[in-house]
């Protein structure tokens, strides 16, 4: 959701913050817009839509080196080209990019009313343009500190004043600031796809933090005039992994890329010797690790599904309990926090921000908690109080598909870990380890199936309505399943555990929906294929998901796909692989927006 970006030094700046909104358009967005200051004026360009009406708008020749850029996601006032940033304030002085959402606006709005100030917009930011012009002090970072100490809410800023063309002033409070490093010019971005073109050299602004960009660099202090020295660091991404890479789609890419991907999240960290793993953030030491009674799991979407695959697999291997839950559902709730209870916060961007609230709630009442997230330096990162990271590489698809993945063995890694400090027995863990890697090559097999699945997509690409079904694990990866039919073939899908159906839903099964059921071979195959015959005898079609070598499947199914079998507890990796590719196909069949799918962003960072 939601973009900044912002440049100053020898370069022209409108190609540049062009360039970088484009980078940033798969996080979602409604409108986008420049500010660039030149000859000591602002020249504002914003448009309702997608960033080619903003492009189709730009005249052909822009000056100004020094410029700021955003993409908006709206949260005060419709999207409309006056409600877009940047924002100005009434005297044309200054702009302002912002992220995030002023809480006391309606009150600030009112003030600044009868202070005579008349609004161009309907948005939040406006009234912290205003601010900023009318507040006192020499320069202008004095003046963003004193219009910052009147904002009560979440915020990451970027301002220019045309009367001080030297210099951006950025500051965060709970939304992403990265300034980027370059040879006598300087960048700020939300998200490090903006910065990786021009320089992998990053400073990650903490909450309550302003720094002033100019030419020669940059220096940071606190709100209350401290400051704070801050070193780079080096972002692990190039700019090629931003690419498509020939695909139709990024996520056909990412779909694709999951056999390297997990075998990057595996790398380094299993342990032939003593078949454990090795998880060196974790911050947890032994006795720590023993101390665990309990393991609870928190994200949202498919972070939350990877969650409850995680904590069966947990629950199964480390013989303590394991559970899952929405993080939104978990913060509000007042949750008991416990001592000996290991929170663990799974985020792909690490910007989720009920996960990230939920991580606060854990640490704010003493629980520990961990973090299993993507983007490394993010704000759940930052947070925590150690984690693992994914590696799975930039996913710029709105539909998660490698994160997904990749998390999930990030789940089973921590599993290995806290059982092996338990009572997992060597074999247990030597068994595991060698599932775990052939995990790249079963999802090759997997992928390898793609012609088969696209078949099976055509031919039911045009129901109103699915059901995804499966037991133990098997529940999991129909969630999964069809949250990924729902978010980008905007199909109706429903996921239950196959033991519910006749609980209910299946009143609705019938000749016209089909039912995708999950029957992995593991102890509940049995009663798995009995739940298959209760929707064959109501005429459902039945596309089954199974491992070779069960003749009693394909006889009974109207499609079979079929994917190499590995330990129960890591079946859900393997099996979540071809649910993907036939979301994908019934997508692409139905001619669907499969990278931006309709009303959903990448990273979910409002409430
Ligand atoms: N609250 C601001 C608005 O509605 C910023 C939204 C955003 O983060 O894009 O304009």
């Amino acid at each position: 959701m939601c973009g900044i970006i912002g440049y100053i030094g020898p370069r022209s700046a409108a190609p540049i913050l062009i360039s970088g909104l484009k980078r940033l358009e798969y996080r979602g967005y409604d409108s986008a817009g420049v500010a660039l200051v030149s000859r000591r004026a602002l020249r504002v360009y914003k448009k309702e839509g997608k960033l080619a009406k903003l492009q189709a708008a730009l005249p052909k020749r822009l000056g100004g080196k020094i410029g700021i850029g955003h993409t908006r996601w709206a949260t005060h006032g419709a999207p409309s080209d006056a409600n877009a940033h940047p924002h100005v304030s009434a005297d044309g002085s200054i702009a302002v990019v912002h992220n995030g959402i002023v809480e006391n606006a309606t009150e600030l709005r009112e003030r600044l009313a009868t202070e005579g100030v008349t609004f161009v917009s309907e948005t939040d930011t406006e009234i912290i343009a205003h601010l900023v012009a009318r507040a006192d002090g020499e320069s202008l970072e004095q003046r963003v500190r004193g219009a910052l100490a009147l904002v009560r809410g979440t915020y990451g800023i970027a301002v220019v004043d045309a009367r001080a063309p030297d210099r951006i002033v950025v500051a965060r409070n709970g939304s992403p600031v990265i300034i980027g490093l370059g040879e006598h010019e300087m960048f700020v971005a939300s998200d490090v796809a903006a910065l990786v073109r021009h320089t992998r050299q990053v400073v990650h602004l903490d909450d309550g933090e302003i720094a002033v960009l100019d030419t020669g660099g940059f220096h940071t202090t606190t709100m209350d005039e401290r400051p704070i020295a801050k070193s780079p660091s080096t972002v692990e991404w190039e700019d090629g992994a931003y690419e498509r890479g020939g695909h139709a789609h990024y996520m056909r890419k990412e779909i694709f890329d999951q056999p390297e991907a997990v075998a990057r999240t595996l790398s380094g960290r299993l342990d032939h010797h003593f078949h454990t793993a090795h998880l060196g953030g974790l911050n947890l030491d032994p006795r720590e690790l023993l101390d665990v009674k309990r393991v609870k799991l928190l994200g949202c979407g498919s972070a939350y599904y990877a969650g409850l695959a995680g904590a069966h697999l947990i629950e199964s291997l480390v013989r303590i309990p394991a559970s899952a839950e929405p993080a939104a559902e978990f913060r509000y709730r007042n949750p008991v926090i416990e001592r000996d209870t290991l929170y663990v916060a799974i985020s792909q961007s690490g910007e989720t921000i009920d996960t990230l609230m939920a991580v606060q709630e854990v640490r704010q009442s003493g629980g520990r908690v961990l973090g299993v997230v993507n983007v490394v330096g993010s704000s759940i990162a930052r947070e925590v109080d150690g984690g693992i990271y994914m590696h799975a590489g930039p996913e710029v698809s709105v539909a998660s598909t490698k994160a997904y993945t990749c998390s999930l063995v990030c789940l089973a890694l921590l599993a290995l870990h806290l059982g092996r400090a338990r009572d997992l027995s060597p074999e247990q863990g030597r068994r595991l380890i060698d599932a775990m890697e052939r995990l790249p090559a079963g999802i090759e097999a997997a992928l390898a199936a793609e012609s088969h699945l696209e078949a099976i997509a055509r031919r039911y690409a045009d129901s109103r309505s699915a059901f995804y079904i499966g037991r133990g694990p098997g529940f999991p990866i129909a969630l999964e399943g069809a949250q990924k039919l729902k978010e980008i073939s905007y199909i109706h899908a429903e996921a239950y555990p196959a033991s519910e159906l006749k609980h209910g839903p299946l009143a609705l099964i019938g000749p016209d929906i089909p039912t995708v059921i999950a029957l992995p071979h593991d102890a509940l195959l049995d009663k798995s294929i009995a739940s298959l015959e209760e929707v064959r005898a109501r005429s459902g079609p039945v596309i089954a998901l199974t491992h070779p070598g069960d003749g009693r499947i394909a006889g009974r199914a109207d499609a079979i796909i079929e994917v190499p079998p590995s330990e129960d507890v890591l079946n859900p990796v393997v099996m979540g692989v071809p649910l993907q590719l036939f979301a994908y196909h019934c997508a692409l069949a139905l001619g669907r927006d499969i990278d931006q799918p309709r009303n959903l962003a990448k990273s979910v960072t409002v409430e």
